[in-house]
């Protein structure tokens, strides 16, 4: 059976510390979209790690970590990040890399820092991983696919095609120096090398697995309000951060979800463009004492340390966000950032043109969307360490509860602190 794990907001949800508990009664995790663009905090016995690309899985011996078909491989960034959780102490992670994942390519990197240089202050606030570029390449059909590293002939055919076309945007468009094949096939050719040991037929591995009973994770990068599709278009990443997808990128079989756990936080919070529509948004010396406070570390980015926005909750993303996803479950994180606040609110409606609704509305109607709150007292006391949920303050379900009938699913998990032990299930 599949169980996947993903966001439901703009990402950094905590995901990565929910699927690392979860990984424990698992045999497979997959990521399955997505690429070294964004980071998972785990914090476990071995220390604290942000994860880029290695599923989270990887700090189990038992468990069989996948890089699925439908991610951005950075090649590069997966073996570095091998290196340097073994260097931690963490025993070498099964790993294995779909022969069909594609390459992200140095000059996808370049492109994409080339895209937000021409537009300036109108970026979509790429992290300049290459993500754009290479879906874009992914779907003109000028990628390059793992397997394709190890016949020369194919690799040398795909790779011109594709610089020439680059070629023309590079010396045109960006006027910046022209790509040279010869160049970039030799790094390939040592690459192909680099991750040979972990490359396999992931498609055949996981059916044989499900045949067989076995438990898989999907794990889901970003959230709903980051998909190409159903999120707030354009500002959004390229690959589809949906539960739905891990049936193309993870190559399950559409039937063999049963589970989707939603992950999201007890505030909100976005990392991206400063003009990226955030309704509920907390801003100056209350969102800056959020930002410190929240997470495990404030809320800065784990892959590139910039400071995310805050907000107070938002229900009307979220119920949307959950029902994109096909959420069955909802895990509520971070709650314990929250309890040294007088009262909280929780962001209940949008006034669009002077109505209100609880139905998130298309992208362009975002813009002109505020906020309704609904106030709740704060529960001033810490709860971390507590396991039961009946022993949390009352004002603290009272929270949850209002949440969970605002949302259309039910909250069945509720951390409260950054490390593997602080989870309470309802
Ligand atoms: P992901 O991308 O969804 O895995 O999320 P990130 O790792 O980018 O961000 C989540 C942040 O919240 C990290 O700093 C986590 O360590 C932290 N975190 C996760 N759950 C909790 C929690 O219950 N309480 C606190 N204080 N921090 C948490």
């Amino acid at each position: 059976m599949v169980k996947a794990i993903v966001g439901a907001n703009w990402g950094d949800e905590g995901k990565g510390k929910i699927t690392d508990v979860l990984a424990a009664q698992s045999d497979i995790v997959i990521r399955f979209q997505g690429g070294a663009n964004a980071g998972h905090t785990i914090i476990n016995d071995y220390g604290r790690f942000a994860l880029h690309i290695l599923p989270s899985g990887s700090f189990y011996s038992h468990v069989t970590n996948i890089i699925g078909n439908g991610v951005a491989l950075d090649a590069r960034k997966l073996v570095n990040e091998l290196k340097s959780i073994t260097d931690q102490g963490v025993p070498a992670p099964n790993l294995m890399v779909s022969e069909r994942a594609q390459i992200l390519m140095p000059y996808h990197i370049l492109q994409d820092a080339y895209e937000e240089e021409r537009l300036a202050g109108k970026s979509f606030g790429s992290t300049k991983s290459g993500i754009a570029p290479f879906y874009s390449d992914k779907y003109a059909k000028t990628g390059i696919q793992v397997c394709d590293l190890y016949d020369d002939e194919r690799l040398k055919e795909r790779l011109t095609r594709a610089v020439e076309m680059k070629n023309v945007l590079f010396e045109h468009l960006y006027h910046k120096p022209k790509l040279n094949v010869d160049e970039l096939y030799a790094e390939l050719l040592e690459l192909r090398e680099i991750i040979r040991p972990y490359v396999g037929d992931t498609v055949s591995f996981v059916h044989n697995a499900l045949k067989n009973g076995k438990k898989v994770l999907l794990e889901g990068q970003l959230g709903s309000m980051k998909d190409p599709e159903l999120g707030i278009c354009p500002m959004t990443t390229s690959s589809h951060t949906l539960a739905g997808f891990g049936t193309i990128g993870a190559c399950v079989p559409p039937t063999s979800i049963e589970d989707v756990i939603c992950v999201t936080k007890a505030y909100s919070s976005c990392v991206g463009s400063a003009t990226e529509p955030f309704v509920s948004e907390l801003l100056g010396e209350e969102g800056d004492e959020l930002r410190r406070r929240g997470g495990d570390k404030g809320e800065f980015g784990a892959t590139t340390g910039r400071p995310r926005r805050v907000g107070w909750f938002d229900a009307v993303a979220t119920k949307y966000g959950c029902a994109v996803q096909g959420a069955t479950q909802v895990a509520l994180t971070c709650l314990d950032v929250l309890s040294y606040m007088d009262e909280i609110k929780v962001c209940t409606g949008y006034l669009i043109d002077g109505e209100e609704t609880d139905v998130f509305p298309v992208p362009c109607k975002l813009n002109n969307a505020k906020p309704v709150f609904t106030t709740l007292p704060g529960w001033k006391t810490d709860i971390r360490g507590i396991k039961n949920y009946a022993d949390l303050p009352e004002n603290c379900r009272r929270y949850v509860e209002f949440i969970e009938s605002r949302i259309d699913a039910p909250i069945t998990m509720v951390s409260n602190g950054p490390g593997r032990d602080a989870l309470i299930y309802r």
